[in-house]
């Protein structure tokens, strides 16, 4: 009797499992007797025929005659059933192929009932293949918390109005430190801080290649071929010579912003950066300006956040808070107005034009946004720690 798909009227699991089981030995069989062309057209018709093929009648019967909550069970079935018996028909014709090579094939003759066997043989080892074991998974990858949270920062800033800016990882000296107002000999130029590219001795000491220090070049970069208004923040990684350990990196990232404009004063510096710092930890957040030095800034400024872990009391659950030593307060970036020797080194007016810079540590903000307490974390790539920001 050849099969007939049947109507189905008990749709639990172990009534389709039956089902699917009676249709895949049919299958099977079926597929093993094809021997020729014309065996197959018919084959192919008989499963796949749009009009009536058994394909189309497990759709009508099966799937279209279940009640509500089994439809998704039937539905999953069929289109299991459906690749099923779209893989294995093409391959039937395997059968007849081998068989009409071999026929002709004089030292071969003798053998040819063993060949359809074994051929059949594994015909019907490919339809054993179990379509209810889960499928293969392929997790889908997450942005990395670093990545994330200088996307966080650079969207702050974006929404102000500032354009984004990159520049190359490999510096000159002049770049890095000459344009930024660094003197000879400033200490940030020794090796135990900067990453030189050896062998260039002979080279005038601004020519110097070396892995930036920080993302000030960009900023050097973007005044020599932007007019003022200027408006950027440049994100990026930095490389320092320092050794690897649970708050120091010799590899990070940074933000840094630029404003050039005509009365841009220290007040619009505290207003930006005390909105930035509100809509990257919270409203409830409050700023302080502390006096500091950079040379390519003056008055320069570190600027400190009341401590987001104990609400700046300093204390926390009745303990002194380790997150800010009990200060209330955590320094987090470095700003200030642009000192005027620096618009020397771009060709600006210094006496019509001011502006401020700030740049701060995408890791130290990474830190205190995730309550990460080991740099390393983010460097070591491993994905149990990742995964946790997916
Ligand atoms: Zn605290």
């Amino acid at each position: 009797m050849p099969y007939t798909v049947p109507k189905l009227s008990d749709f639990s699991a172990p009534a389709l499992d039956a089902a699917m089981r009676e249709l895949l030995s049919a299958l099977d069989q079926e597929s093993a007797a094809v021997v020729s062309e014309n065996d197959w057209k018919a084959f192919r018709d008989r499963w796949m025929a749009r009009k009536n093929g058994i394909l189309t009648q497990i759709n009508d019967l099966w799937l279209k005659g279940a009640p509500g909550p089994s439809k998704r069970d039937v539905g999953q079935l069929v289109n299991a059933l459906r690749l099923l018996v779209e893989d294995r028909v093409p391959k039937a014709r395997g059968n007849f192929d081998t068989f009409e090579d071999v026929v002709g094939h004089p030292t071969l003759r003798g053998s040819v009932g063993e060949v359809i066997a074994l051929k059949r043989k594994r015909t019907a080892m490919v339809a054993s293949v179990d379509i209810t074991l889960p499928g293969i998974r392929r997790p889908i990858g997450a942005e990395h918390p670093v990545i994330k949270t200088m996307n966080e920062i650079v969207g702050v800033f974006r929404n102000l109005g500032y354009s984004v800016e990159e520049g190359p990882e490999i510096e000159t000296d002049y770049y890095n430190f000459e344009a930024l107002n660094f003197p000879p000999n400033h200490p940030a130029r020794d090796t135990q801080d900067t990453l030189f590219i050896a062998g260039q001795e002979s080279k005038p000491l601004r020519d110097r290649l070396l892995l930036r220090t920080h993302t000030s070049p960009v900023q050097i970069h973007t005044m020599q071929k932007m007019k003022p208004p200027v408006r950027v923040v440049c994100p990026g990684k930095v490389h320092r010579n320092d050794a690897l350990d649970a708050t120091h990196s010799p590899i990070f990232h940074q933000v840094e912003g630029l404003a050039v404009d005509t009365n841009i004063t220290f007040c619009d510096l505290k207003g930006t950066l005390d909105h930035a710092m509100k809509a990257l930890f919270g409203s409830s957040v409050k700023t302080r300006f502390y006096p500091s030095f950079f040379p390519f800034t003056e008055p320069s400024a570190d600027v400190q956040i009341s401590c987001i872990f104990c609400d700046g009391k300093g204390v926390r659950d009745g303990a002194p808070c380790r997150n800010c030593k009990a200060s209330g307060w955590i320094e987090l970036l470095g700003c200030g107005m642009v000192d005027p020797n620096v618009y020397g080194f771009v060709d600006y007016d210094p006496a019509r034009l001011s502006g401020f810079a700030f740049g701060m540590g995408v890791e130290r903000i990474a830190i205190l946004k995730y309550g990460v307490d080991d740099i390393e974390l983010f460097f070591q790539g491993d994905v149990r720690f990742l995964e946790q920001f997916g």
